[in-house]
């Protein structure tokens, strides 16, 4: 006798998200000239409350890569593409002090992005050299973040990786990177997720 096929959550094509969660609708395309490169660390990608993936489908030219622990070449090839200058999103703190800024080149940007939480992206930038040696970019102070109400585990003072990225994209492109579309995605993103962990709540209270 055959066993009947194990019913599969219907993923989205695109997003490759469970389709009750397809972020395709809230995508908002934004025009951006600096390079985005997201080191997403990998239990970041399971995290249906990650922001990574809404940047991703908003962003024309963000590539993201999971992983903990990069190989020196592949980093290399990374991180190092020739035309750009690259950049790490990261603050000068004194775990991981920032190198000495290099002088402009006038080249367009690649911005380099840890995905993970504080812990896990200070672990990432100390176990690579590479990536403690990059010049960095520090928000001046981070924007009042949305994301509380979902990621109780973060810092409170650390904002999600999207508002980050939008944040670092405006202070590089001025006025021409207009963020507010993609931000009011992010805020209907986290009423969404916060409404899924109410009625996950609700129901394992009945
Ligand atoms: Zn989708």
């Amino acid at each position: 006798m055959e066993t009947p096929p194990t019913p599969r959550r219907t993923t989205c094509a695109h997003c490759l998200r469970p389709q009750v969660t397809c972020l395709c609708a809230l995508a908002r395309p934004t025009a951006h000239r600096t390079e985005v490169l997201v080191l997403q660390h990998p239990q970041e990608q399971r995290q249906a409350k990650n922001s990574v993936a809404l940047l991703r489908l908003s962003l024309a030219n963000c590539e993201v890569v999971v992983g903990e622990r990069f190989e020196p070449a592949v980093l290399q090839a990374l991180l190092h593409r020739p035309g750009r200058d690259t950049r790490l999103l990261y603050p000068d703190v004194p775990a991981a002090p920032a190198p000495p800024a290099p002088p402009g080149t006038g080249q367009p940007l690649r911005l380099v992005v840890i995905d993970g939480t504080w812990r896990k992206s200070l672990r990432m930038l100390l176990e690579h050299p590479m990536l403690a040696a990059l010049p960095r970019l520090s928000l001046d102070a981070p924007a009042p973040t949305c994301y509380r109400a979902i990621r109780a585990a973060r810092r409170p003072d650390q904002v999600s990786t999207l508002e980050a990225t939008v944040q670092a994209l405006a202070m590089l492109e001025g006025p021409a990177f207009d963020a507010g579309p993609l931000l009011d995605a992010f805020s209907r993103f986290v009423d969404g997720v916060a409404a899924r962990q109410r009625y996950r709540v609700t129901s394992s209270d009945t």
